[in-house]
């Protein structure tokens, strides 16, 4: 009896140990790249998900801009040449810029009571409006231009397109006659969808409680200033800018909430 229990111990042990052994080597070929990977999408996504979204935005606009830049490079060779170098940004945000900053609140409020402002549910709403004319599509002008859009559509309130016309052309006459000349600054963000607010929704604290001011047709960010090249510094195009916003925000023109990588402006009636 007693060696029967100890030889059925045995065959056990044996069995077990070996499926066990198995599962120890399946284990460390399965988990070792598993939680490498792991580890390094952790480390990835940490510094991301301090970055606001329009300062994604605008970096990936940038780097398709310098991008495209260079597949428009008529001759390689000619690169060393000072006249092919790439023209760097100068950037529009609250570290450059130094206004006041108007509450969100007011923003929204503003938002609402333009004329036949609506909220921009989807995309076929974004359509009727354009069709109705309360929404106007925006194209480059004098002294601004619009950047490859991600999470936004080209259109705006007409009244804030006409708005965008005249600082454009407010900055532009700044810097006529001065070795800036022909400085534009850079639109990254107009009328937004509630689909393509979501999508920002989270990590954008100008996107909370759901009603953008982008989401009615009210607001545009602008992010840069682009130099025709590096004849002259940013200080010019910097100073601008900032008489530019300070003066219409002084008017009661616009709201202005200078942003870590943006200045959000809201057209006031
Ligand atoms: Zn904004």
């Amino acid at each position: 009896m007693q060696l029967r229990r100890r030889k059925y111990r045995w065959d056990r042990i044996t069995l077990v140990g070996g499926t066990f052994m198995l599962l120890i080597i399946s284990l460390a070929a399965w988990i070792a790249p598993d939680s490498a990977s792991a580890d390094e999408g952790l480390a990835l996504q940490h510094p991301r998900a301090v970055i606001s979204v329009e300062e994604e935005q605008a970096q990936a606009s940038s780097s398709q801009a310098s991008s495209s830049d260079s597949a428009l490079r008529p001759d390689p060779a000619a690169k060393s040449t000072s006249e092919d170098e790439e023209v760097k940004p100068c950037s529009c945000n609250r570290h450059v810029l130094k206004l006041p900053k108007n509450p969100y609140t007011d923003h929204q409020v503003a938002a609402r009571n333009l004329p036949n402002s609506f909220f921009v549910k989807d995309k076929g709403e974004m359509e009727a409006g354009k069709r109705r004319g309360d929404l106007v599509p925006v194209h480059d002008g004098r002294g601004y231009h619009i950047t490859a859009l991600s999470h936004s559509y080209a259109v705006l309130l007409p009244e804030v397109q006409a708005l965008l016309a005249e600082m454009g052309n407010a900055f532009a006459d700044e810097l006529e006659g001065t070795g800036s000349e022909g400085t534009r600054f850079r639109v990254t963000s107009l009328t937004r969808t509630e689909r393509q607010q979501a999508r920002l929704g989270r990590r954008n604290y100008n996107a909370f409680n759901g009603t953008s001011t982008h989401s009615y047709g009210a607001s545009f960010d602008i992010a840069y200033t682009d130099r025709p090249s590096n004849d002259s510094d940013c200080s010019a195009p910097t100073r601008a800018i900032q008489n530019v916003l300070r003066s219409f925000q002084k008017k009661g023109r616009i709201l202005v909430i200078p942003e870590k990588s943006c200045m959000h402006i809201t057209l006031r009636r």
